[in-house]
């Protein structure tokens, strides 16, 4: 891999430019989850045992370019210095003196970069004026490095640079799973709609051996094969897309895998009367919401002859029960042959996540990604600007 990690810096005496996602959820004044501060901790800790400076630069909500009030990073300082267990200080956004007059242990929180236009156009000159505050910069915002931004692109030009901790946590974990993975390798997609997972589905069939499909999407594969699914989430006017998926997939020699069997309702809320049938015997006024037993069966011989897995999308509507149960059993399977040493197994997507916290089996995965739009991004196959600007030489 050609990116650097902080163990290839001298951070000693240096001021150190750190891109992190602190873009943390505020309910009335409050931060109501303070994850995404948790997780900057490793990087802001070396950095400062290591005798540099911490800057960091961040984004929060999307103020498009305007300085909006109720969007300072002023309003977190407070949040930030208590989670890290560092003192802070807050920089409006003309940051150069603060940088000055900083001391001690103090980490200096810059004002929220999206208040400036030249942060989401990757403005050469934003940029610039962003380097002349230090001397080393680390992107150890992984969530936000499918964007070309002056923060996560540019920047990272005009200095040395260098991934965080938890960046280098999620490439190696995202190496594991579909860059160089140990095969065979097993993916499973489901969630809503196919046609917010092409590029997903489109690359994924050439790179793994098997992929599994779920969720409501699967209902669009099932009626392009000409299956009646009734009043189920469909996109009729995708089947030769979907076919198209299901060739191409033939044609590298990665079997699909649909659901069998199916557990079908006529109405969308927890515990609505539901009954399991063969795929193919949907009846029309009703909805398939989850995959049935004989389909979760499938889906575990499939994770037993596998050695990775990843996974995007819940297989049912999992939101409500009973329509969680595939989705469930297939998570925990995931987490107990992780757990054993018999799998390699990454997850991202924020149902996902939510589904396999729901599960409660978050914690056996290999590694679970929390970065949203960029873990999509990375399993469509696309370079990350934020990434690839790591990877280069100096
Ligand atoms: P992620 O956010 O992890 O990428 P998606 O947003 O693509 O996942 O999909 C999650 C949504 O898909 C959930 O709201 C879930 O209820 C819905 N879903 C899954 N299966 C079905 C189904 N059979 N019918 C309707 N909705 C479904
Ligand atoms: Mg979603």
């Amino acid at each position: 891999m050609g990116w650097k990690t902080l163990d290839d810096m001298d951070l000693n005496g240096k001021r150190v430019l750190v891109r992190v996602d602190i873009n943390v959820p505020v309910e009335n004044g409050k931060v109501t989850d303070t994850t995404r501060i948790e997780r900057i901790a490793a990087t802001v800790d070396h950095i400062q045992h290591a005798g540099g400076t911490v800057i960091l630069m961040a984004h929060f909500g999307r103020p498009k370019g305007k300085v909006v009030p109720e969007m300072s990073l002023e309003h977190i300082a407070g949040t930030v210095a208590e989670v890290l267990g560092w003192p802070i200080v807050w920089a409006d956004s003309d940051y150069r003196d603060a940088v000055k007059e900083l001391e001690g242990d103090e980490i200096l929180l810059l004002e929220n970069l999206r208040f400036n236009p030249g942060e989401e156009a990757n403005d050469p000159e934003f940029a610039k004026r962003l380097a002349s505050l230090g001397d080393i910069y680390v992107n150890d915002a992984f969530s936000a490095s499918h964007r070309a931004h002056a923060s996560t692109e540019a920047l990272a030009h005009l200095l040395p640079a260098c991934a965080g901790r938890l960046m280098a946590e999620e490439l190696s974990a995202l190496e594991k799973a579909l860059g160089n993975p140990e095969r065979p390798v097993v993916a499973v997609v489901g969630g809503a709609k196919v046609s917010t997972k092409l590029d997903l589905l489109g690359n994924l069939v050439t790179k793994v051996d098997t992929l599994v499909i779920g969720g409501g999407m699967a209902n669009t594969f099932l009626a392009a094969q000409g299956i009646d699914v009734g009043k189920s989430l469909c996109e009729h006017d995708l089947a030769d897309t979907a076919r198209a998926i299901a060739q191409k997939a033939a044609d590298a020699g990665c079997e699909i895998l649909l659901p069998r069997d199916v557990v079908v309702a006529t109405a969308f809320k927890a515990g609505a009367e539901n009954q399991t049938v063969k795929a193919e015997d949907c009846p029309a006024d009703a909805m398939i919401l989850d995959a049935g037993p004989d389909s979760v069966a499938h889906i575990v011989q499939v994770f037993e002859r596998s050695k990775t897995l990843v996974w995007n999308g819940p297989l049912g509507a999992f939101e409500i029960e009973p329509f969680d149960a595939a989705t469930n059993a297939a998570a925990r399977k995931a987490a107990a042959m992780t757990k054993a040493g018999d799998l390699v197994s990454v997850a991202g997507g924020g149902d996902t996540v939510s589904a396999l916290n729901q599960a409660g089996v978050s914690d056996d995965f290999s590694y679970v990604s929390s970065a949203g739009g960029a873990f999509l991004e990375w399993m469509e196959g696309k370079t990350l600007p934020g990434v690839a600007a790591l990877d280069q030489d100096r």
